[in-house]
């Protein structure tokens, strides 16, 4: 198919100007646009290591501070004291703290015990001990100085571990299933291609300028949010080709949800590095530039639908036809690994729960010790902020149960804490309209001692403002921050409430979203209550078997 055949022309036939490089719109349609195609923002880095990091925060040009540092994981934080009222009418510079959060890659959430060791060394040195597991498997640190910055990446490449795009309108990091290569269900490892993408095309110049984040998801098992990805691979046995990955494009959450949809083609292992190649360069060339707001890859699979997406994809940068493949199976719910499991080697590996993904440089060098004493050398990260130990002899696994628990760390968590999530908010995100990870664990206390034999799971997450940056359309009780009313009529910290959403294939093979129920609200003080009430509604009236 032709370029003239793509949609976003018209009704005189010439091109609308969404700002598609590949309709020949170069010329750049808003600041963001305009600041990536000044200057590289790989660029920056050079900058921070000669400039920045010598003359310190006020010597850095704010088209770096507030754009292209977050190339490498850099984001400036929110200052304190700035209640959530403001965040949308102050300017930039006005809510920026002197301190950055800096994000650390870790594609498919795989770590090596030197690699935690790295990263708690450098929480606790330049970070104040601060270390959130996110649910992107990342470990995000706050407090940074600029001044720290080159050491910082000099002791992680070390290790090899980066911060290269870890933020920013580029591939960002890669999701995998946190047991691959352990799962006694998987039937091909994806981690060598999650690897060979990693090494060939992060930091890539040509893709480093994309309208959006791009998010990847690349498992065997279905147990990361495929499809709230921009491309996902599920794993998928063809009746004559055998194993190989099922092809999703176009998801994600924030505002205007979209689930990812299927373009019905087989992708074997070894081609799953260049059809992720020929999928991000359809996005960089035809994605949206205009507007911010309409960037990601969903906008344009949205207008296009599948098969145009699958002809474009295959006739303008594959250079011939995908074969045509089977649905995957997919698990009627989330799957977050908590709890103590039989991998298929014989061993076990053993997931526990920190409160809403936070930990600390102190908590997570004890993980390493404590694996390490068990006998394993490995460590990942999940999609719902857990974390697991890999390849531990089954007559050592009530040990490390306990280890962990001395530690903060549950494995046999409530149901309470395991399903909870939430998002960075307003004690660091210059976004959040209301405080999210203080909150987290204050309702999960109030519930486990209010609704303390929860036998559902009811997975909840906060999130700090419309970003959804933890997933609030997919919970069953998500929350939304905002701006409420109170009993006095003055304006606090609440919730939008949406309920019923879920991944994965539940309750008819369809996931879906939360209704967003309007006008259905709670103050933040009133949160635990509403959560405890509305649960106890649904245990009384729920039908035998739900
Ligand atoms: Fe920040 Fe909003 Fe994302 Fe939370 S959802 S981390 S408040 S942008």
């Amino acid at each position: 198919m032709s370029v003239n055949a793509v949609r976003g022309r018209g009704a005189n036939g010439r091109p609308r100007g969404e700002g598609q490089w590949a309709l020949g719109h170069r010329e750049p349609l808003n600041p963001n646009e305009r600041s990536k195609k000044d200057d590289n923002p790989l660029n920056v880095r050079a900058r921070i290591e000669n400039i920045y990091a010598r003359g310190g925060f006020d010597s850095i040009d704010p088209a770096d501070l507030r754009g292209r540092f977050r190339w490498f994981g850099l984001y400036t934080q929110r200052r304190p004291g700035i209640d959530g009222g403001r965040t949308a009418v102050l300017e930039p510079e006005e809510l920026d703290d002197r301190y950055f959060m800096l994000r650390i890659r870790s594609d498919g959430g795989q770590l090596s015990l030197e690699q935690l060791r790295t990263i708690a060394s450098i929480a606790k040195r330049f970070a104040r001990d601060t270390a959130d597991v996110t649910d992107r498997q990342n470990i995000q640190l706050h407090w940074i100085e600029i001044e720290n910055v080159p050491t910082i990446w000099q002791e992680l490449e070390a290790v090899g571990l980066s911060t290269t795009e870890a933020c920013g309108d580029t591939p960002r990091v890669i999701l995998g299933s946190p047991i691959a290569g352990v799962a006694e269900s998987e039937v091909i490892d994806p981690t060598e291609a999650i690897t060979e993408i990693n090494q060939r095309f992060v930091g890539d110049p040509e893709l480093s300028n994309l309208p959006r984040k791009f998010k990847t998801s690349i498992s065997w098992l279905a147990d990361t949010p495929y499809e709230a990805n921009d491309v996902s691979f599920v794993g998928v046995i063809h009746p004559e080709h055998g194993p190989g990955f099922d092809l999703w494009v176009g998801g994600g959450l924030s505002t205007n949800p979209m689930l990812a949809q299927r373009l019905g083609v087989w992708v074997p292992l070894h081609e799953v590095p260049e059809v992720w190649h020929g999928v991000i360069r359809v996005f960089r060339d035809y994605g949206y530039r205009r507007l911010r707001a309409r960037a990601r890859l969903k906008f344009l699979v949205a207008d296009w639908g599948v098969d145009q997406f699958r002809q474009i994809l295959q006739n303008e940068y594959l250079g011939r036809p995908l074969i045509d493949g089977p649905a995957p199976e997919l698990p009627e719910k989330p799957v977050d690994h908590v709890g103590v499991h039989k991998q298929w080697d014989g061993r076990y590996y053993v997931g526990a729960a920190p409160i809403a993904g936070r930990s600390s440089g102190t908590q997570l060098a004890g993980v390493a010790d404590l694996a390490e004493a068990h006998g394993s050398a490995r460590i990942r990260l999940t999609p719902y902020q857990k974390i697991l130990i890999l390849d531990v002899e089954q007559d050592r696994t009530e040990s490390l149960v306990e280890g962990l628990q001395k530690i903060g760390l549950e494995a046999r968590p409530s149901a309470w804490r395991r399903s909870t999530m939430a998002c960075t908010g307003i004690e660091f995100c210059k976004l959040a309209i209301v405080e999210t990870k203080a909150r987290a664990a204050d309702l999960i206390a109030h519930l486990e001692k209010t609704v303390a034999h929860l036998d559902a799971d009811i997975s909840i997450h906060l999130n700090g403002c419309p970003n959804a940056c933890a997933r609030t359309q997919v919970a069953d009780i998500g929350l939304k921050g905002m701006l409420v009313r109170d009993e006095s009529g003055d304006m606090v910290e609440g919730f939008q409430i949406h309920l019923g959403g879920g991944l994965g294939m539940a309750a008819g093979q369809t996931a879906g979203f939360g209704r967003k129920l309007r006008g259905l609200k709670t103050t933040a003080a009133d949160l635990p209550d509403y959560v405890e009430r509305i649960t106890n509604h649904y245990l009384a009236g729920r039908e035998s078997g739900e």
